[in-house]
């Protein structure tokens, strides 16, 4: 898509440090990383989000997750891995082009900040009454 800065990566318009590539995906450092090895992958064919892409390429991307999360784990020995994606720019999606984050939680006993919300329990009706509404529209 015109504009779209993860679209000129494919194209190599753009220069990114390349992790792995399939025909449906691409995979890249990150360059503001919030952790060592902080990757991205994306789809090769633009889709905004969660609402645009399509099944298939979702899966690639998944599938593509697990390799690049063995090699992670062979090259820096994380603790963990966060695996984070965004919808929107509401709640903070800044390229509006699909992409799952791999963030390595480190073994050196550093946070991962987003990862460590507290557990507060829910209105249990609140709770019922939303998920069967969800599972209605599905
Ligand atoms: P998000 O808030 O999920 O949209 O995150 C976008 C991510 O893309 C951020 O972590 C940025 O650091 C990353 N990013 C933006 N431009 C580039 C680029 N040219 N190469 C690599 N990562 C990028
Ligand atoms: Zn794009």
């Amino acid at each position: 898509m015109e504009g779209c800065i993860f679209c000129k990566i494919i194209k190599g318009e753009i220069p990114s440090f390349k992790v792995y590539e399939d025909e449906m995906v691409y995979a890249f450092a990150d360059i503001n990383p919030i952790t060592d090895g902080h990757t991205l992958i994306i789809p090769k064919t633009h889709a905004e989000n969660l609402w645009e892409i399509s099944e298939n390429n979702i899966a690639a991307i998944h599938r593509a997750s697990i390799k690049i999360a063995q090699a992670i784990r062979a090259v820096l020995g994380p603790v963990g891995i966060a695996a984070l994606q965004l919808n929107g720019k509401a709640v903070n999606q800044v390229v509006m082009h699909y992409h799952l984050h791999l963030i390595p939680k480190a073994a050196d006993g550093s946070k991962l900040k987003m990862t460590e919300w507290e557990l507060v329990p829910g209105d249990m009706d609140k709770i019922k009454d939303i998920g069967e509404q969800i599972a209605a529209a599905i």
